[in-house]
């Protein structure tokens, strides 16, 4: 019951499933019962088993088992992402699932010991660094968390209410009042997600709640120099120049990329009896479900987003859809945009759903299957 896949290879929204290994208390608990998935990779297919003689199946633009390196996810999921940032558009990368399905290891694991183990973010940034230069180039960074309706900046937690500010004019949006790092090298970029996820624990501690029950916001912000010679669009518009190449000023192109570590979707069900819990419970189903619905909307090309309900979205906006803008301006940026994705398949939203194997879990399996075949 999965759509087509040419249906959408020129969706904006490229959607990927992961499924964790079983663990531990799985292999024991679990070993008298049948895994509630079934993943065909070559076919980009996951059966999802409805009882002991039927299933449902679904297509992906990529189905990832549990033997996917994290390379391999960090190629599929995130590098065509990053190739756009680093050429000047705006793209993100999110994880979406479960509690304890490894959205934080697909993306935040940081691999000191064993480079092999590096996630998302990390590789990500090596690839930024590797094709950046020096002295004119910048990748600034900054790093926040959404709790309950609340910006915080995990890089000084004293910053805990962060607000969005939007452009009048070209729609974009910044958070002025955030924490912003320049990162010059690896080393940098590491210690500050140490620093960040040492604050997200503290934080948390403090507040008297759990990680999963906030999202995680990385982002770039990359300014690079590029020689007009490389530049299609300005060789072709500009005829004045005859100075030959070298004199030529360099065109600067901004990208900004946001990788996105969702709250956990069981929070969606689960609306705990005590003040606080049904209050998380409910702004997280306002985020999660506002996100849904603003992936539905650029999935299906519509021109309307509905990115004011939360400020997961509402700091999103001028990430996952590029340059498209509730305003709707159309730019000469937009329209090389549709042209890319049309013709060339460009992805610059990345949704990577995790699910893991057990059937005790198949209703919440499910529903993120769900949440994944919308956006597509
Ligand atoms: P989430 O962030 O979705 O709550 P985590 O990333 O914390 O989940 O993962 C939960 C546990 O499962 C962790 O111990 C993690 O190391 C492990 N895990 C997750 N995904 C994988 C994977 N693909 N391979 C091996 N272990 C994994
Ligand atoms: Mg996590």
């Amino acid at each position: 019951s999965g759509a087509n896949l040419d249906d959408h290879v020129s969706g904006r929204v490229r959607v990927a499933v992961r499924l964790r290994p079983q663990n531990a208390e799985e292999l024991v608990a679990d070993a008298d019962f049948a895994d509630c998935v079934e993943l065909q990779p070559e076919l980009k297919r996951l059966k999802l088993r409805k009882n002991s003689w039927d299933s449902d199946t679904y297509e992906f633009d990529e189905v990832l088992t549990e033997f996917a390196s994290q390379k391999r996810v960090y190629e599929v999921v995130a590098k065509p992402v990053v190739e756009s940032v680093l050429d000047g558009y705006n793209g993100t990368v999110m994880a979406y699932g479960q509690t304890g399905t490894g959205k934080t290891f697909t993306l935040g694991r940081l691999g000191d010991e064993d480079t092999s183990a590096r996630g998302i973010m990390v590789r990500a940034m090596e690839d930024i660094l590797a094709n950046i230069s020096q002295g004119s180039d910048s990748v600034i960074i900054s790093y926040l968390q959404i709790y309950m309706e609340t910006i915080q900046d995990l890089l000084n937690p004293e910053n805990d209410n962060i607000s969005i500010v939007e452009d009048p004019r070209t729609g974009d949006v910044s958070v002025p009042s955030a924490t912003m790092v320049d990162i010059r090298n690896h080393k940098d970029f590491m210690e500050l997600l140490r620093l960040g996820e040492a604050h997200r624990v503290a934080t948390n501690t403090k507040l008297n709640t759990e990680s999963s029950r906030s999202h995680a916001i990385l982002m770039v912000h990359i300014k690079r120099s590029v020689a007009e010679m490389e530049s299609d669009i300005a060789s072709e518009s500009d005829h004045s120049s005859h100075m030959g190449n070298t004199l030529k000023p360099p065109i600067i192109r901004k990208g900004k990329l946001v990788v996105v570590d969702l709250a956990g979707s069981e929070r969606i069900h689960k609306s705990g009896s005590e003040g606080h819990t049904l209050e998380e419970a409910k702004s997280i189903n306002l985020s999660l479900s506002a996100l849904g619905k603003c992936i539905n909307a650029l999935a299906e090309n519509s021109t309307h987003v509905p990115v004011r309900d939360s400020k997961l979205t509402r700091l999103l906006k001028d990430s996952f859809g590029g340059e498209l803008r509730d305003g709707c301006h159309i730019t000469f940026g937009m329209i090389v945009y549709c042209f890319t994705t049309l013709f060339a398949g460009t992805a610059r939203t990345s949704l990577i759903i995790t699910i893991g194997p057990s059937p005790r879990h198949r209703a919440e399996t499910a529903s993120t299957i769900l949440f994944g075949q919308r956006a597509m």
